[in-house]
């Protein structure tokens, strides 16, 4: 089996189909950056969905038996459907998710669920209309999200939801967040990461999961929650159980960094493969699969790339390590 330089082995593969999102959240894709004289990417630059799927195939071949859709915002991409369609046929997969802020899910979730997919991750950050406004950068009134988590289980679709925490801006909304939402899906809290260049991340600005628990639990103390076993190994979210049997995820990547059991690649909606979320250069397989390579050159591209890998950004994130250049924008790789 293919092995990374850490004997990681690769078994995840999370696609980027679209670098635009329909919101403009503070920590990935703050407004004053990605404004309206940003250079969105061309739709020509995109893969199509025969390259996604044919590189998807090739990531097959060598392990990967999970795919996350993601982007940006992955409903923005037109005929999205047909490529859920596409990847869930594939031998090989057991599994196809798609991350999203849910808006679209309304007029979606159905469509997408006949189309093969399994399961959603719905991001959605505080219940209270002003916190959310200002955190996705553009006042969108939470009830919308709500809207599409329901839409999402009435399809039938799996359902997990994503919880960014940062210090001084939502932390005193967690627990009405988690008490509305536990009876639907399981939560997970992620600490607010360095990702990309333009979040004014630091470490002050990080809730440590340990902390959370605390703000969940009715005494404030975290105490009744127990900690269960992963359900698969590499799994990201530690999971917890409170004292009424209902399960929350811990994404601690700052607190506790879970690098060596990371078997995550990550392709770019214009085709660059990525071995860290925090990775400050990728490899282009888009210039050899229009160049008419064959699918054993993409497998030996592949796999070199994923044999010489030693990434462990966050276990190192508090060692002295040499000056990084530019990471990779997080609206790029989708998380
Ligand atoms: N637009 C979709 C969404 O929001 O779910 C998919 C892409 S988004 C980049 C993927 C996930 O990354 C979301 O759950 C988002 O909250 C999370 N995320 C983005 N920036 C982050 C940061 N700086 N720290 C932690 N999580 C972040
Ligand atoms: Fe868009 Fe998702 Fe980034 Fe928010 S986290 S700006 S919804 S891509
Ligand atoms: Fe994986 Fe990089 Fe995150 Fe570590 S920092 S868990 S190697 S993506």
């Amino acid at each position: 089996m293919l092995r990374d330089q850490l004997a990681r082995p690769l078994r995840d593969l999370r696609i980027s189909v679209t670098d635009r999102c329909n919101l403009r959240c503070t920590y990935c894709m703050p407004a004053d950056v990605f404004g309206a004289d940003y250079a969105f990417l061309p739709r020509a630059e995109l893969l199509t969905f025969e390259e996604i799927e044919r590189l998807a195939r090739v990531f097959v071949d060598l392990g990967v038996s999970k795919l996350r859709i993601t982007g940006g915002e992955p409903t923005l991409r037109r005929g999205l459907p047909e490529l859920i369609g596409r990847l869930s046929a594939l031998s090989g997969v057991e599994d196809v998710a798609l991350t999203t802020n849910g808006l679209l899910l309304p007029r979606m979730a159905g469509e997408l669920k006949a189309a093969g997919l399994h399961r959603v991750t719905v991001s959605i950050d505080s219940l209270d209309p002003d916190v959310f406004g200002r955190m996705n950068g553009l006042g969108t009134h939470p009830q919308k999200v709500m809207d599409g988590i329901e839409a999402a289980l009435q399809a039938g679709l799996g359902v997990k939801i994503n919880t960014v925490v940062q210090r001084g801006v939502n932390e005193d909304g967690l627990r009405n967040l988690w008490l509305a939402l536990r009876d639907k899906a399981v939560v997970r809290f992620i600490e607010f990461m360095d990702v990309g260049n333009h979040n004014g991340w630091n470490l002050d600005s990080v809730v440590p999961s340990q902390e959370v628990l605390a703000r969940l639990s009715a005494d404030g103390t975290g105490a009744e929650f127990r900690p269960v076993n992963p359900n698969y190994q590499g799994e990201v979210a530690a999971r917890h159980v409170g004292a009424q049997g209902h399960e929350v995820g811990l994404i601690s990547s700052v607190s506790a960094p879970f690098c060596g059991d990371c078997s995550r690649a990550r392709l770019s909606a214009v085709g660059v493969l990525y071995t860290c979320l925090f990775a400050g250069s990728g490899i282009d397989l888009r210039a050899p699969l229009r160049a008419g390579a064959t699918d054993a050159q993409m497998n030996a591209v592949v796999s070199g790339v994923w044999a010489a890998r030693r990434d462990r950004y966050s276990e190192e994130r508090g060692e002295a390590t040499p000056e990084r250049a530019a990471k990779v924008e997080m609206s790029h790789i989708g998380g």
